[in-house]
């Protein structure tokens, strides 16, 4: 079989602008890397795209050969669909050229763009767009999904924020999709993720936003968990949207501002991001510090894209991680003392368990506008197993299931198909909730044989 996928991969070769990897060539491995070290998968072919007329080239060779496609944007997505055994992977990751119309305000974005990518494009203007919080984090796979950060309160999920994608169907026809053109599909791709083609371009949304935000960590003694996280729920009832406030739960890093003998001990973080002006933010920020008495703090005034970086260095690619999701309407007693059990019994020192706060503009747009349906999300918990070895494997991915089980009761319907594992097929039809139908019907209409079936899959 290799020899004939080598031969398959010179024919390719001839054909496309981009470089086409096969078992035996040089760079194959490393190309075939992903984020999440527990995916180990081998791709008959890796196309590395030189620019996105390759796409329908590699999609018609992969279906005239009976191959598998999937697509990798910045590989982050914690199922590994970017790779597929023994089929073709669609690889941007030299394809990632933004593209900023400061006058309009709108940000154009190549498939293998990072948030990195487009938060130093954006804001030498001065803008931003909501996106994520590790700044290597592919703008593809989290807008086709959701989309959320530290900007969400304040103006929306990341596809709230999309006004056209270009792409590419089963077929290989190049579509607009937006609210005018395709409007149907541009329904479906906003939360529908990979199901309904391969997008080349997105189309963003710009806001006014920095250049210098106020941010930073609080960190609180694990023992005072239950005060601070029922202050944090009261305090977030009424929040401005301006200010958004996550809350993690995990072991002390080796921060230099902790005392040492706090490192590595259970803690309570307040992430904290303040997008107005610094002095009304240093007055709510003060609130926060009383929810406790903190082991130590680090806010200040920085570059908004240095915030979007702060979590890389914990959020780096290489280690294995197993993760599992839920939406909560509102953090209930039984949801925190939960966590708090769970967070008390960590099986590695990187395992966490993180709230993000996602209460205001988009619960503002209507569950059926897009297929992103959980519009009544307030907060999105996420489960984070992570850990270094294999032999860690069976205590890690326990530890996150017991805990998913435990906080069940008290999460509201639905989930964010961005956090699923491999193993949640079971929970997509659950994920788009009411939209789930309409989703299908133009799976049937897009991509009827689901050439594109890599991805949390909706069935044709
Ligand atoms: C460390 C870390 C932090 C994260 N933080 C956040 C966060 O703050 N907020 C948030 O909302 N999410 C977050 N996520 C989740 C993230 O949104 C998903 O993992 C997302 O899928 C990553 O996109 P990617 O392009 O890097 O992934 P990939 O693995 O490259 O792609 C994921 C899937 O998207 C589809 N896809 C990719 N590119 C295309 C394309 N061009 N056309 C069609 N389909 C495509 C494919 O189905 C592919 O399998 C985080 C993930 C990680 C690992």
């Amino acid at each position: 079989m290799t020899a004939q996928w080598s031969t398959l991969g010179k024919e390719l070769k001839n054909t496309l602008k981009g470089r086409v990897l096969t078992r035996d060539d040089t760079g194959y491995d490393e190309a075939r890397q992903i984020w999440n070290a527990m995916i180990d998968r081998r791709p008959a072919m890796i196309v590395q795209c030189a620019d996105t007329d390759d796409v329908p080239l590699a999609i018609a060779f992969a279906r005239r050969n009976k191959l598998d496609i999937s697509i990798r944007g910045a590989g982050h997505n914690i199922a590994g669909n970017a790779l597929c055994d023994d089929g073709l992977t669609i690889d941007f990751s030299n394809v990632k050229r933004v593209r900023v119309d400061a006058a309009k305000k709108l940000a154009y974005v190549e498939p293998g763009a990072t948030l990195a990518n487009l938060d130093e494009a954006t804001q030498r203007h001065g803008l931003a767009t909501p996106v994520g919080i590790n700044s290597t984090t592919g703008i593809a796979g989290l807008t086709l999904g959701g989309g959320f950060g530290w900007l969400t309160r304040k103006y929306g999920l990341t596809i709230d924020n999309l006004v056209s994608v270009d792409m590419i169907t089963a077929e290989g026809r190049k579509i607009r999709a937006s609210e005018t053109d395709n409007a149907d599909l541009f329904w479906a791709i906003r939360g529908g993720g990979g199901n309904f083609g391969v997008v080349i371009q997105f189309e963003f949304a710009l806001h006014p936003v920095g250049p210098e935000i106020l941010a930073g960590l609080i960190v609180f003694p694990f023992s005072q968990a239950k005060q601070v996280l029922t202050r944090y729920r009261q305090f977030t009832n009424t929040s401005p949207e301006d200010l958004n406030v996550w809350v993690v739960l995990r072991q002390a890093p080796p921060l230099p501002f902790l005392p040492e003998n706090v490192h590595g001990k259970e803690v309570v973080v307040l992430p904290i991001f303040y997008a107005g002006k610094a002095a009304d933010g240093q007055k709510l920020i003060n609130q926060l510090r009383a929810f406790g008495d903190p082991y130590g703090e680090h806010i200040g005034p920085q570059p908004y894209t240095e915030w979007q970086k702060a979590f890389d260095p914990l959020l780096t690619a290489g280690a294995r991680n197993y993760w599992k999701s839920h939406n909560f309407t509102e953090l209930s007693d039984g949801a925190m003392d939960s966590m708090i059990e769970y967070a008390g019994k960590l099986p590695s020192p990187q395992c966490e368990i993180f709230i993000g706060h996602i209460a205001g503009a988009a619960n503002r747009v209507a569950p059926d506008a897009m297929a992103y349906a959980h519009r009544d999300a307030k907060f999105v918990l996420n489960v984070h197993g992570r850990w270094e070895s294999p032999g860690q494997d069976m205590t890690c991915i326990e530890w996150a299931r017991n805990f998913f089980k435990a906080s069940a009761p008290y999460a509201s319907a639905g989930a964010y198909t961005n956090f699923m594992t491999e193993d949640e097929d079971n929970r997509v039809a659950a994920a788009y909730g009411s939209n789930y139908d309409r989703l299908v019907q133009l799976k049937k209409r897009y991509d009827p044989e689901n050439v594109f079936h890599f991805n949390q899959n909706i069935k044709p």
